[in-house]
């Protein structure tokens, strides 16, 4: 299962010789900076900052105010002049750019469907998407529908006889056209169309249009 919560990432450390407040031992003393990083199974955004000195010889977690200066001199410095590296964020840039360009391709689309919409032409050949259910879910298969009458807001479509998953859906595509469409008609409003084009919020429907050719 992935992992959700704040991870701490050590992006520095260095070591200082000097007396153990703890143990009274002369002892390496680790100076270690983190950043702290919320993941959800990869990192998304960085939190808070934590430093720590430990000493390598009895482990303890060394408090600040009872350091040594040696060691609070090299741990001002290291702030200074080590800064967390943002590349482990690298993959959910990807992710947001990803989103962007997703929700631009939308906007571009949508606007391409309502002129088409609006301005029906005989021959405009809408592709539908269907979603049925099977064993392993809902699946959706694929087919067209094509503008054959156009009253006002009233719009007459034939069905194809044949439709398909999303892999094969050439394959109907390049059937002969007089093999291709249904002898009865269907009618649709503008609006009723509108509200079956493909966006994020009826994900759920059971019939959506999903691009329109013209
Ligand atoms: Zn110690």
């Amino acid at each position: 299962m992935a992992k959700i919560g704040i991870i701490q990432v050590k992006y520095a450390s260095d070591t200082v010789a000097d007396k153990c407040p703890i143990c009274n031992k002369l002892s390496e003393l680790e100076i270690a900076l983190y950043q702290g990083a919320f993941v959800i199974g990869f990192p998304l955004f960085p939190t808070s900052k934590k430093s720590e000195i430990t000493c390598t010889t009895c482990k303890n977690s060394i408090p600040f105010r009872n350091a040594p200066n040696f060691a609070i001199d090299k741990y001002d410095t290291m702030v200074t002049t080590k800064k967390p590296s943002i590349w482990i964020y690298t993959f959910s840039y990807f992710i947001v750019v990803m989103m962007i360009w997703v929700s631009i391709q939308t906007s571009v689309d949508n606007g391409k469907f309502k002129k088409y919409i609006d301005d029906p032409k005989i021959g405009d050949v809408y592709e539908t998407k269907t979603k049925k259910p099977s064993l392993l879910g809902d699946k959706s298969y694929y087919s067209f529908m094509k503008i054959v009458s156009v009253n006002n807001s009233r719009i007459g479509f034939k069905l194809c006889l044949f439709e398909a998953t999303a892999g094969k859906i050439s394959e109907i595509k390049n059937k002969p056209e007089d093999e291709k469409w249904s002898d009865e008609v269907v009618y649709y409003t503008k609006e009723e169309l509108k509200q079956n084009v493909a966006s994020m919020s009826n994900l759920d429907q059971k019939f959506v249009i999903d691009d329109i050719e013209r």
